[in-house]
């Protein structure tokens, strides 16, 4: 997927490149500024397309909604025949139902009981919803001031308008996007294919699921929080599972990542540790940077492209720790992935909630704290920092709401200040 690139000029583009102090904001430039989306397109039927990556704009063939229709149960009418004082009386010259549209002249001075989605007729321009109009014989009567000319009209096209982009290139498919192609009356779609993603843990300590616990060795969890985040961006997930402290085994597990895959992500062993080979394999394999991030958590981080036996991908060497790996995944490697698959930058948004107690934070850094949010009666968000934020500690993380981000510019906060909160749900 990707030629070969000289890490180190992208690199010498960043300002205050420290490899040793490296700014979050800074280590995302440079990943963001290596990493080449996807070519690749397939099309898809609309609904097989839900959080895919759209590859095209869509161009909408047709005017949404095709006609003036109504917004209101009610009766439609010149907004002319309107009395300036009192009531209107006009004569109701028939009906039109949604699908049904009326055939026949609705002339001035009569009306049209007209139902939700119906077609205006010519030369209406207004609905009075029914709920203000009273019914005698032939005629309704419209009391004054309930309506204005050009009331409860839905124009053709207001919402999409023929030859005009619907849906920008870039956009991920939310179900509203779905709707809105189908509103177009499209069956197909053409997107970027999906990023293949392999992934495997390193450690002699670790065991995966399913084996028993030897002594001193721990289960590994972040192939299963990997799996989750990476599935929840509608990545194609490689698991290659875990990999021993060895130089063979890690090169071998490095090579199958590289030539099945478009991303490699490695946990552990990218610390200074003296059973972590991966840094010297890594820098055997490929352009890679190692770094230690002005972050906590999640300092050492490694990042670059890997080329073996005809085939290149890009390494996010993660720290071991579980909360250090959430952390750099959603600070690093989500943003990045995200390019990789074709998608339009979006900002993050965040909550700014009210802080339950003092965050010490040293300047210089960013650190991240998980959260607990609670409404508070004034209708905003307080924020608490739950008691165990050590990085290994993952109940805290499954117990959080989102990640208290306290940024690399800022000081300790204290009870009462409004802090950024990154939210780890959003709308379905
Ligand atoms: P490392 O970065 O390899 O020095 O690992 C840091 C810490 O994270 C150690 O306590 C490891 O046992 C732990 N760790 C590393 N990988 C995993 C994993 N896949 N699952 C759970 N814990 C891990
Ligand atoms: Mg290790």
């Amino acid at each position: 997927m990707t030629s070969p690139f000289d890490l180190q000029h992208v690199i010498s583009c960043v300002s205050g490149y420290d490899p040793d102090a490296l700014r979050v904001d800074a280590a995302l430039a440079v990943m963001q500024a290596s990493v080449q989306p996807v070519s690749a397109v397939e099309r898809l039927a609309v609904r097989a397309a839900l959080g895919r990556v759209l590859a095209q704009d869509i161009v909408s063939p047709i005017d949404v909604p095709a006609h003036d229709n109504s917004a209101m149960d009610g009766y439609a009418l010149r907004g002319n025949d309107l009395a300036a004082q009192g009531d209107t009386v006009l004569a109701i010259a028939g009906r039109g139902l949604a699908g049904h549209t009326f055939v026949g002249d609705v002339a001035a001075g009569s009306a049209l009981r007209i139902m939700t989605g119906a077609v205006m007729p010519a030369g209406c321009d207004t609905v009075v919803p029914q709920e203000f109009c009273r019914v005698q014989g032939d005629t309704v009567i419209i009391p004054q001031g309930v309506v204005h000319a050009g009331d409860n009209r839905r124009l053709r096209g207001e919402d999409l308008a023929c030859g005009k982009t619907a849906l920008p290139a870039g956009k991920v498919l939310r179900p509203a996007d779905l709707g809105l192609i189908a509103s177009l009356g499209m069956a197909e779609v053409s997107v970027r294919r999906r990023l293949r993603v392999a992934f495997f843990s390193s450690g002699d300590e670790l065991r995966s699921v399913g084996q028993p616990l030897d002594a001193g060795c721990v289960y590994d969890s972040n192939r299963y929080t990997l799996w989750g985040m990476l599935e929840r961006l509608g990545c194609e997930v490689i698991d290659l599972g875990v990999v021993p402290d060895h130089p063979q085994a890690v090169e071998a597990a490095l090579r199958t990542a590289t030539a099945c895959a478009d991303v490699v992500i490695t946990s552990g062993g990218v610390s200074v540790g003296e059973a972590d080979y991966l840094r010297s394999t890594l820098a055997r394999l490929g352009d890679v940077v190692f770094w230690r991030i002005a972050m906590r958590p999640g300092r050492p981080l490694a990042f670059g492209q890997l080329r073996a036996d005809g085939h290149s991908a890009w390494l996010f060497g993660l720290p071991g720790n579980p909360v250090a790996v959430m952390v750099t995944f959603y600070a690093f490697v989500r943003p990045a992935l995200l390019h990789c698959m074709g998608a339009s930058p979006q900002p993050q948004p965040m909550l700014r909630a009210v802080s339950a107690q003092t965050l010490r934070k040293r300047s210089g850094r960013t650190e991240y704290q998980r959260g607990l949010l609670t409404p508070l009666p004034d209708g905003r968000w307080q924020v608490s920092a739950i008691g165990n934020q050590g990085s290994g500690v993952l109940s805290s993380m499954s117990q959080a709401h989102g990640l208290i981000v306290l940024h690399h510019d800022q000081d300790t906060a204290q009870a009462g200040d409004l802090v950024d909160v990154l939210l780890f749900e959003g709308l379905v």
